[in-house]
């Protein structure tokens, strides 16, 4: 069979989403590099200024070392969110809720950005936490991560709770922690039950939430995905794009919006 070109494919997708009720967005890093969010793994990403291995959660709890490291990485990842904004992927996704099309989002992001192009709070399962909330892991007191961005930006390395000392931890799974119960719950639930599920900048590799698609195609959902690299699940994917994610969706809302008029 002759290989699809980009147009066909982006005519294919829209096509899909004109069809489907009930789609399930699942995001990765991905889908923030367009805004200037670097991801983990793609040349340029975090994981080459960083190493890997250093960013468990067990290095976190248990060594001070592992500790500064982690707020190194918080504060450069915190400081780079606070001054970027949503890009057409996000603003795409948010157009599929108004358009009454989104069942929800399902993100390993820890951004926000979803919420802030317009996704309601409730339509987005955050699987890894996100990044703008701090808490004691003593005595439960919230920060706001603006507040601690400011104690590091004035040389604290290690920033402890102001009432008991306690360990301060941004509201994020790290790598090696146990994945929220709600969420995963949740998201396993609404992958199962959509009728598309489209994958945005997602290397996926990180387990368990690269499960999600893989629930929503064993529950005869379609499969979509837009990622730049190669994925586990390309051979499985009914429309199966190589670009960003936002180039591709500003080229495929309209199609949509034309359709449906
Ligand atoms: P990843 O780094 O493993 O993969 C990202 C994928 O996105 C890659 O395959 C890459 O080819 C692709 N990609 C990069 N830019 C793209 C674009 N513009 N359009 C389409 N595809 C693009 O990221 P991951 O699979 O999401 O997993 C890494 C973990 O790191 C996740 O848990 C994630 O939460 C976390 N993370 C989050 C952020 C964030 O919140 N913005 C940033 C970095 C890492």
């Amino acid at each position: 069979m002759a290989e699809q070109t980009l147009e066909q494919q982006i005519d294919e997708l829209a096509e899909l989403i004109v069809k489907s009720r009930r789609i399930v967005a699942f995001t990765g890093a991905g889908v923030s590099t367009e805004s200037g969010i670097p991801d983990f793994r793609s040349p340029g990403g975090v994981w080459s200024r960083f190493d890997p291995n250093e960013f468990t959660y067990q290095q976190f709890l248990h060594t001070e070392e592992g500790r500064k490291r982690h707020w190194q990485l918080l504060k450069q990842m915190g400081e780079m969110m606070a001054v970027t904004e949503p890009n057409p992927a996000h603003d795409a996704i948010a157009e599929l809720e108004k358009l009454g099309k989104l069942d929800c989002v399902i993100t390993q992001n820890v951004d926000g950005m979803h919420q802030r192009a317009g996704n309601s709070e409730d339509r987005v399962i955050q699987l890894h936490g996100n990044i703008t909330r701090v808490y004691c892991m003593s005595c439960d007191k919230r920060y706001p991560m603006d507040e601690i961005l400011e104690w590091l930006r004035q040389g604290i390395e290690v920033p402890l709770c102001v009432e008991c000392r306690g360990i301060l931890k941004p509201e994020v799974i790290f790598f090696g922690e146990a994945m929220p119960v709600w969420e995963t719950r949740e998201a396993e639930q609404r992958a199962r039950n959509c009728d598309l599920c489209i994958v945005v900048g997602s290397s996926l590799v990180v387990y368990p939430a690269a499960f999600m698609p893989m629930y929503a195609l064993q529950s005869g959902a379609k499969l979509a995905i837009i990622n730049q690299g190669a994925t586990d699940m390309d051979g499985m994917a009914h429309v199966r794009i190589y670009g960003k994610g936002g180039e591709v969706l500003s080229q495929v809302m309209p199609r949509v919006r034309e359709q449906l008029r």
